[in-house]
C-alpha cells in the first residue's frame, strides 16, 4: 500500500524544541560555504557609444576597470568581455563586464543587437552542454550566463529610439532587463519626469518584459523601486569638494551634481537594488525563469518532450531507447543510400572507362593498320627501283658492248 501523501502531511505533527538541537546553525553553514565558494555576478551594458557604460560600471564598483576610449568608427557591434576578481572585506566576487561595443552605430540596425542575443544563447548552451555532460563539473563551472542588463537610453528627453524597443524586444525572454536613463545630468528635474513616464508608456505598449524587482525582502521598497523604473542614472570617477567632505560628482560651472545623493540621481537606489538586494534574485531569476526557457525550447527542438502524442507522460529512458531507435534508422537509412549511390557511381567510372578502353583500342587498330600499308606501299615501291636498277645496268651493259664492237670495225678498216 502506498501512503496517501496528503493524508500523510496531516499527520506531520509540530514539535517544539526543547533543547539544543543545532539545527538553528543551518544558516550559518550556508554563509560559510557561499563566503568560502564565493561569489559571480555577471552584468551586460547595451547602450550606445559614449553613454557612459564604461564610467557607470567603475562608479558602481568604486574602481578603475582599466578601459581604452570607444570609438564610433566600428563596421559591427561587437561584445567586450572582461572578468575581475573584487573583494569587499573578506567577500570575493568576481565580476563578469560585457559591453558591446560600437552599438547603434550602423545603418543595419537588425545586425545591432543579433550579436547581443548569438552572446545570450552561446551561454546559455554552454551551461546546457556542461549539464548534460556525463561528468559535469558544475560546482567549479564558471557560470557565464548574464544575471542582469543594463539597458542605456539616450537622454535626449522624447522617446525610446526604434532601435531601443527592437533589441529591448528581442532579448526580454533571455535576460533581466534593468533600463538606465544614461547621463541624467542632461535633464531637468521635471523633463527627467515626463521622459520615464513616457519611456514607460512605450514599453508596456510594445509588451517589453521588464525585471520585476523582488517583493520577498522589503514590499514597500519594492514597490517604490519599480516605480522608479528607468532608473535616471550619472556616473563619475571625479571627487569633488562640497563643503568639508570629497564626494563623487561632477562639477558644473552652476555647481556639483552628487553621484550618490539621492536627490540628485537614482544611482544608490540602482546599487542597491543591484549589489545589496537583489544580486541574488537576479541569478535566481537568470536560472529558473530565462533558462529554464531556453533549455525547455532547445530540448523540444532536439525533439524530446514530457508528453507522447496520447498526451500521456513519457518517461526519459522511453524517449531516449526512442530517439536511439530512430537515429539508429535513421543512420542505417543514410548508409544504404550511401551504399546505392556508392554502386552507381562505381558503375558509371566502370562504364566510362570501357568507353575509353574501347576508343583506344580502336585508335590503336587504325593507327596498325595504317602503318601495315604503310610498309606495303614502301615495298611495292623498293621492288620497283630494283627492278629499275637491273634494267640500268642490263642497258649500260649493252651499251658499253655495242661500243667495244663499233671501234673494233673501226681499227679493222
Ligand atoms: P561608453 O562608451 O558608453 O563606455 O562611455 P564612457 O563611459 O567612455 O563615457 C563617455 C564620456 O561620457 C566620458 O567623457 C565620460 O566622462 C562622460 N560621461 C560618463 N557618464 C556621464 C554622465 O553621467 N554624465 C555626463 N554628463 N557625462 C558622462
Amino acid at each position: 500500500l502506498t501512503p496517501d501523501p496528503l493524508k500523510q502531511n496531516e499527520n506531520i505533527r509540530c514539535l517544539t524544541t526543547l533543547s539544543h538541537f543545532g539545527f538553528e546553525c543551518l544558516p550559518t553553514q550556508l554563509v560559510n560555504r557561499s563566503i568560502h565558494k564565493g561569489f559571480s555576478f555577471n552584468i551586460l551594458c547595451v547602450g550606445e557609444t559614449g553613454l557612459g557604460k564604461t564610467t557607470l560600471i567603475n562608479t558602481l564598483f568604486n574602481t578603475n576597470l582599466k578601459e581604452n576610449k570607444s570609438s564610433h568608427f566600428y563596421s559591427k557591434v561587437g561584445l567586450k568581455v572582461k572578468t575581475y576578481e573584487l573583494q569587499e572585506r573578506n567577500i570575493p566576487l568576481k565580476l563578469t563586464v560585457v559591453k558591446t561595443v560600437g552599438y547603434g552605430d550602423q545603418i543595419n540596425k537588425e545586425a545591432s543587437y543579433q550579436p547581443v542575443i548569438d552572446y545570450l544563447d552561446a551561454q546559455f548552451e554552454a551551461y546546457l552542454q556542461e549539464e548534460l555532460k556525463i561528468k559535469r563539473s558544475l560546482i567549479d563551472y564558471h557560470d557565464s550566463r548574464i544575471h542582469v542588463c543594463l539597458y542605456f537610453i539616450a537622454p535626449t528627453g522624447h522617446s525610446l529610439k526604434s532601435l531601443d524597443l527592437l533589441t529591448m524586444k528581442s532579448i526580454d525572454r533571455k535576460v533581466n532587463i534593468i533600463p538606465l536613463i544614461a547621463k541624467a545630468d542632461a535633464l531637468s528635474k521635471s523633463d527627467l519626469q515626463t521622459f520615464k513616464s513616457n519611456i514607460m508608456s512605450e514599453l508596456i505598449t510594445n509588451g517589453i518584459q521588464l525585471y520585476q524587482f523582488s517583493t520577498d525582502d522589503d514590499e514597500a521598497t519594492a514597490q517604490v523601486n519599480t516605480g522608479l523604473l528607468p532608473f535616471a542614472v550619472v556616473g563619475s570617477m571625479e571627487e569633488v569638494k562640497v563643503g568639508k567632505r570629497m564626494v563623487r560628482g561632477r562639477h558644473y560651472p552652476w555647481g556639483v551634481l552628487q553621484v550618490e545623493n539621492e536627490n540628485h540621481c537614482d544611482f544608490v537606489k540602482l546599487r542597491d537594488l543591484l549589489l545589496c538586494t537583489n544580486m541574488e534574485d537576479l541569478k535566481e531569476q537568470t536560472h529558473n525563469q530565462h533558462y529554464e526557457c531556453y533549455r525547455s525550447n532547445r530540448l523540444q527542438k532536439l525533439g524530446f518532450t514530457d508528453v507522447g502524442p496520447d498526451n500521456q507522460p513519457v518517461s526519459f529512458q522511453e524517449m531516449y531507447e526512442a530517439k536511439r531507435k530512430e537515429f539508429h534508422d535513421q543512420c542505417q537509412r543514410e548508409e544504404e543510400e550511401l551504399k546505392q549511390t556508392f554502386m552507381q557511381r562505381v558503375k558509371e567510372k566502370e562504364a566510362t572507362f570501357k568507353d575509353a578502353e574501347k576508343e583506344l583500342q580502336d585508335k590503336f587498330e587504325h593507327l596498325k593498320r595504317i602503318q601495315q600499308e604503310e610498309i606495303l606501299k614502301l615495298e611495292e615501291e623498293r621492288r620497283k627501283l630494283e627492278e629499275e636498277i637491273i634494267d640500268f645496268y642490263k642497258t649500260k651493259a649493252a651499251s658499253e658492248t655495242s661500243q667495244t664492237q663499233a671501234c673494233t670495225n673501226v681499227k679493222k678498216e
